[in-house]
């Protein structure tokens, strides 16, 4: 049996299994101080029968195993997480040897195994929610190397008459600053005024397909799933793999967008799905 913790910005999920059938109904904890949050992991895993646990994050990590901080958070605008260790934290407190990843390689991984890209070798995860990331596997093994990709803070052009500035803290307008939740929610107002309104629909899917065509030109994925909160929005994925087709224009061929663009296969349980396979590679 696995140990499968999803850390969250705003809550952390603990389950227990071996595939994502098989798991305990997930144990959530808010996401507070580094001490109470990872606390409260080791405390609801200890005794626990597992045997190994995986852990999905929000970053940014050091995932870098040459580096002194491998496992250590690096600098995040969530309040007391910066530089905490959190490889080392869980390690110390847990018998069970535990593996370190983002959320979004956790979701890959999850969807590679069992979900939306199962079978696939060359597939991209995309989270468009509260930040916009994504988890990329070419020849079946997770991209990164200095660090792990940051998707979400590529350039995007503006839409035509969009004078929107951004939300992004480092970067202003680049995809996340423009379109993740934040964002719309300082362009439209709160969540739940967006489904059914058409202007949401239509700009969000807008710049998520800017980033879609560049992952489709830098990767050449067979698939790239597209989850995360804005991602539920009635019709969001019908929208983007239009807007998506008539960005890629015929070039180099005519895509299948149907084939090219999915909805996560696993619905909210990706993550905690690749942490039973981080859990796996650490047994
Ligand atoms: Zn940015």
């Amino acid at each position: 049996m696995f140990g499968a913790v999803e850390i969250g910005g705003t809550k952390t999920d603990v389950a227990i299994g071996t595939s994502p059938e098989g798991l305990t109904e997930p144990h959530r904890i808010p996401t507070g101080t580094p001490d109470e949050t990872l606390g409260a992991v080791i405390e609801y895993l200890s005794g626990q029968p597992v045997d190994a646990v995986g852990v999905a994050s929000f970053g940014p990590l050091d995932l870098d195993r040459s580096s002194t901080g491998y496992g250590r958070m690096l600098s995040t605008p969530k309040p007391g997480w910066s530089e905490v260790d959190v490889l080392g934290i869980l390690s110390g407190g847990l018998e069970p040897p535990v593996a370190l990843d983002t959320d979004v390689n956790g979701a890959a991984l999850g969807e590679g195994r069992w979900g939306a890209a199962s079978g696939m070798r060359n597939f991209v995860y995309v989270t468009v929610g509260t930040g916009i990331g994504a988890g990329i596997v070419v020849g079946g093994r997770i991209v990164g190397g200095a660090t792990h990709p940051e998707m979400g803070h590529i350039v995007v052009k503006p839409e035509p008459g969009d004078r929107f500035t951004g939300t992004c803290p480092y970067h202003g307008d680049c995809l996340e600053g423009m379109t993740a939740g934040p964002a719309l929610e300082a362009r439209f107002g709160g969540a739940e005024t967006w489904a059914g309104n058409d202007v949401v629909l239509q700009l969000a899917t807008a710049y998520v397909a800017q980033g879609m065509r560049n992952l489709v030109y830098t990767v050449a994925p067979e698939r790239i799933v597209v989850g995360g909160g804005v991602s539920k929005l009635p019709g969001f994925h019908d929208r983007l793999r239009t807007k998506t087709g008539s960005l890629l224009g015929a070039y180099p061929h005519e895509p299948d967008l149907d084939l090219l663009i999915s909805k996560p296969g696993l619905g909210d349980l990706s993550g905690l799905a690749g942490a039973l396979v981080l859990a796996g590679t650490v047994a």
